[in-house]
């Protein structure tokens, strides 16, 4: 078999996913080996999963912290007149905190399942909701420090990818 790309060259290696032959320098280009064409795609698909993973708690953030803004503030505002502006912007912070607090937790959570061995339970429903609970309850108090060093990973993968993707675009790196 020859190298899907230099076919002068033998292939002494094959693409994982595609079987396409790979000649020494080809299969030496990405980990797991892989030819250009199937390392672009599997980098889109888990570029995918990234942005899933970054809109998610914005959109969790965005919808938190406006229903919160508008439902509380029309709330205090009928309680009591004399609430002065230091109570609005304490409860302006808190509304922040809190909405945060609640958009990080599926990075804590993605954190737990890295942690947590991948056996399925059988459990009765209560059993469930226990495990959930916990877990939910674990991941609220871990996840506002996860996430800024997730974000950073994210980012950086994303940038990676990019890179790759120009790499192979330019042909560079390619004999
Ligand atoms: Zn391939
Ligand atoms: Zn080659």
């Amino acid at each position: 078999m020859k190298c899907y790309k230099h076919n002068k060259l033998d292939a002494v290696a094959t693409c994982n996913n595609c079987g396409k032959g790979l000649c020494n320098e080809c299969s030496d280009e990405f980990q797991p080996i892989s030819c250009q064409r199937c390392a672009l795609q599997n980098n889109e698909t888990f570029k995918s999963g990234l942005m899933v993973q970054l809109i998610v708690p914005i959109v969790i953030f965005i919808s938190i912290f406006v229903f919160s803004l508008v439902f509380m503030f029309s709330a205090l505002k009928s309680l009591d007149d004399s609430i002065g502006p230091l109570s609005y912007l304490l409860f302006f912070i808190g509304v922040l905190i809190n909405s945060y607090a609640i958009a990080t937790v599926p990075f804590g959570w993605r954190f737990l399942n890295k942690l947590t061995p991948d056996v399925f339970l059988f459990l009765p429903i209560a059993g469930w909701l226990f495990y959930f609970g916990v877990k939910f309850a674990i991941s609220l108090s871990l996840g506002w420090i996860i996430a800024p060093f997730a974000v950073w990973r994210i980012k950086k993968d994303l940038k990676s990818i990019n890179l790759t993707k120009q790499d192979v675009l330019m042909g560079r790196g390619v004999i």
